[in-house]
């Protein structure tokens, strides 16, 4: 963000702080999921499906029974009650349908009520998941969400859907069209100038190198921060970055093709005014840290590794999983999930790895490795990038960090 676009944020929020509560509250207020009075029971009745996920045929049914009970006011079909759309405009793409609703409606819907300029700064979101678990078919939702209204809920932008991932420009041409004007030029509401800015492009790790353009996280050059090359380890088929020596990124640097392995794709996010590297952050602990490192560590644990004195015996690995177990019962309400016993370990979900690895692993490991291996004081290091590097717990005789 250069510093112009940080001053006219500046300037926005001391606008925005001219928006009192009540304006605010009645932004909010045009959702479907406000329920002022006075009491109505079709809308109440929506409202309640929504939450729930009620089915189509059980809302008819309901229907059915309300209208004979005298409620004859309520509409025969579950479709009248949830006011599902007559026509959505939905395009085919050389790889799939693309519906795109836009920023500029959405934001129009929010704010209906609005009487008062704003500045706001938007934060993007994309991100694949399976409709079905027989076929290929995917989603991609493009989600919005806006910094300065936090209690708004994210605006479903777009949607692609296909088999596998979507080609990316045509994905993000819409979105990028609109971009282009809305960042410059603002957008309208009832006479009211709305300033906006683009905030940050928060995904995971795969979808940030796909909307980027550039190659994998496992890839020799990778890394989305920094130029450091990776080293390939062929025993394990494994890409390392041993060294944080790289030269730090920069957006001047990336659209220059300094690095031309970094690049795959030249995206069209690159038309923006925006910085390629600082505004798509990579914090990502679920697939790096949770799903990476801690899940590497106990596959290697439990079920050994190739070339490497690793695996625990069943003893050991019964008394762990037994200790693991015992904690459930002890966990504080914001762990959902209880951690399911180690022979399960294929099935375990990503929570399950976080709790292992930020609450009760320090305790439960501390009988199964040796003194060397257990060191609570290293068992995390972080490093000036604050990027958290689980070290001591993969040295001596199991694998190594470098090699996992
Ligand atoms: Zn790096």
């Amino acid at each position: 963000m250069n510093k112009k676009a940080e001053t006219m944020y500046e300037n926005g929020v001391r606008s925005l702080s001219a928006l009192s509560e009540t304006q605010y509250e009645s932004a909010n207020n045009n959702s479907e999921t406000s329920l002022s009075t006075p009491f109505d029971l079709t809308k109440r009745l929506r409202f309640w499906a929504l939450q729930h996920r009620i089915t189509q045929a059980a809302i008819n049914d309901l229907l059915s029974i309300l209208i004979l009970a005298g409620f004859t006011f309520l509409p025969q079909d579950s479709r009248t009650l949830m006011q599902t759309p007559n026509i959505v405009k939905i395009y085919a793409l050389s790889a799939g349908k693309m519906w795109y609703h836009g920023i500029r409606k959405s934001l129009q819907s929010i704010f209906s009520n609005l009487n008062c300029e704003l500045t706001l700064r938007i934060d993007f979101n994309f991100d694949g998941m399976p409709l079905f678990k027989s076929s290929k078919v995917q989603f991609w939702p493009i989600l919005a969400s806006i910094r300065e209204f936090p209690k708004v809920l994210p605006m479903i932008v777009g949607i692609w859907c296909g088999e596998g991932k979507p080609p990316l420009n045509e994905y993000i041409r819409p979105l990028i069209s609109e971009l282009e004007d809305l960042l410059e030029n603002g957008t309208m509401i009832n006479g009211n100038h709305i300033k906006c800015h683009f905030g940050l492009c928060i995904c995971d790790t795969p979808a940030r190198s796909f909307i980027k353009g550039v190659v994998n996280f496992n890839h020799e050059y990778g890394c989305q921060k920094c130029m450091a090359g990776g080293e390939y380890y062929l025993q394990s088929h494994r890409m390392s970055f041993p060294k944080c020596d790289g030269i730090r990124r920069t957006d001047e640097m990336f659209r220059n093709r300094i690095q031309p392995q970094h690049h795959k794709d030249k995206s069209l996010m690159e038309k923006l005014n925006i910085d390629m590297v600082s505004q798509f952050p990579t914090s990502d602990p679920l697939h790096l840290l949770e799903l990476g490192v801690m899940k590497k560590l106990l596959v290697c644990w439990v079920y050994g590794a190739k070339g490497y004195r690793c695996k625990w015996s069943k003893q050991k690995t019964n008394d762990v999983s037994k200790l693991l177990e015992k904690f459930n019962k002890q966990m504080p309400n914001d762990i959902h999930r209880a951690i399911r016993k180690l022979d399960s370990l294929k099935y375990w979900k990503g929570v399950e790895f976080r709790t292992v690895l930020l609450y009760v692993g320090m305790v439960a490991f501390k009988e199964a490795l040796s003194i060397e291996e257990y060191d609570p004081v290293e068992y995390f290091q972080f490093d000036s990038n604050e990027y958290i590097q689980v070290r001591k717990l993969s040295t001596h005789d199991g694998p190594s960090f470098e090699t996992l």
